[in-house]
């Protein structure tokens, strides 16, 4: 699950990605109204979350502009105490949620998950391809029964696989949902961890699940389309 934070506050912005990141979302960050704008435009999000003061660019425009491209990202907006009036406001701009400053870091972290589970895409708690499962709230994946242990990237692209099952994903696809904007590495991170990934779940098992797309990319499947 990747996330965009538009927070000009370096105090809040730093404690709320670090938070985000041990979770296991990528974050970007901007800091400023404009920049926000143009990192929504230019990446895919599963969530935004906006501040309504910033420099450049204020919250509410940005929030407008970004819903007149896109009516499915959901929003969590943060507010500062005084601005509370301008709630009703919020909403109507396209928000579908809020949260007044300041605020614990559980709270957030609540009102992400919702946000993230009644999304757009496929947001089941659980999520199965042959007997393969998923479960988004413990993180835990098992295959025929038996818990398999990943690491956090290899959850994220397993989860990613998982939501988009039976698609083909390219390369580029995976880097943008799986790895955070500061990535800039090797290109071949992604067969990498796939075939760490394919090591922990298909390994030993009749059936492979994941599969290669030659110069295209990977997609896992139960193999009952092809
Ligand atoms: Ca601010």
């Amino acid at each position: 699950m990747r996330i965009l934070l538009i927070e000009d506050e370096s105090k809040v912005s730093d404690f709320v990605a670090r938070g985000l990141s041990d979770e296991r979302y990528a974050v970007d960050t901007a800091r400023d109204g404009k920049s926000g704008l143009e990192f929504s435009t230019t990446y895919q999000y599963d969530l935004i979350i906006l501040d309504l003061m910033l420099p450049k660019i204020s919250g509410a425009d940005v929030l407008r502009q970004i819903r007149r491209k896109n009516t499915t990202v959901p929003v969590l907006v943060l507010t500062a105490r005084d601005s509370i009036q301008d709630k009703v406001g919020i909403f109507e701009a396209g928000a579908d949620d809020y949260l007044t400053k300041p605020f614990a870091f559980a709270e957030l972290l609540v009102r992400v998950k919702a946000l993230l589970r009644r999304g757009p895409v496929n947001r089941a708690s659980t999520i199965r391809v042959d007997d393969l499962e998923l479960d988004r709230l413990s993180q835990q994946v098992k295959r025929a029964a038996k818990r398999v242990e990943l690491t956090s990237k290899e959850y994220s692209l397993l989860e990613y696989l998982m939501c988009n099952a039976g698609r083909v994903l390219s390369r580029t696809m995976i880097i943008e949902h799986v790895w955070d904007q500061s990535f800039d590495g090797i290109t071949n991170i992604v067969d990498v961890y796939v075939r760490h990934l394919r090591t922990k779940i298909d390994e030993g098992h009749e059936r492979k699940l994941i599969r290669t797309v030659r110069g295209v990319g990977y997609s896992i499947s139960d193999g009952s389309e092809t």
